[in-house]
């Protein structure tokens, strides 16, 4: 059982957790190369990312490109 001081404390630790998310959880991603077949892709990451990676770190699983991937805003 957690007395009213440890549970103030979590509830705390939790606001944070949810906070550090200026990082997307998740984020769908589509390829623009001509060529390519793939539609749309969603990655997960963890909270171990750093927050300034973006598509122009990551290259398309399908065709292999690292300039085409751009992110899809739901
Ligand atoms: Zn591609």
């Amino acid at each position: 059982m957690l007395g009213p001081a440890e549970s103030a404390e979590a509830r705390v630790f939790i606001e944070l957790a949810g906070e550090r998310g200026s990082m997307p959880a998740t984020m769908e991603v589509t390829c623009t190369a001509d060529e390519c077949e793939l539609d749309m892709a969603e990655l997960h990451y963890t909270y171990d990312v750093p927050d300034d990676v973006s598509t122009a770190d990551l290259r398309c699983p399908y065709c292999g490109s690292e300039t085409s991937l751009a992110e899809i805003e739901l």
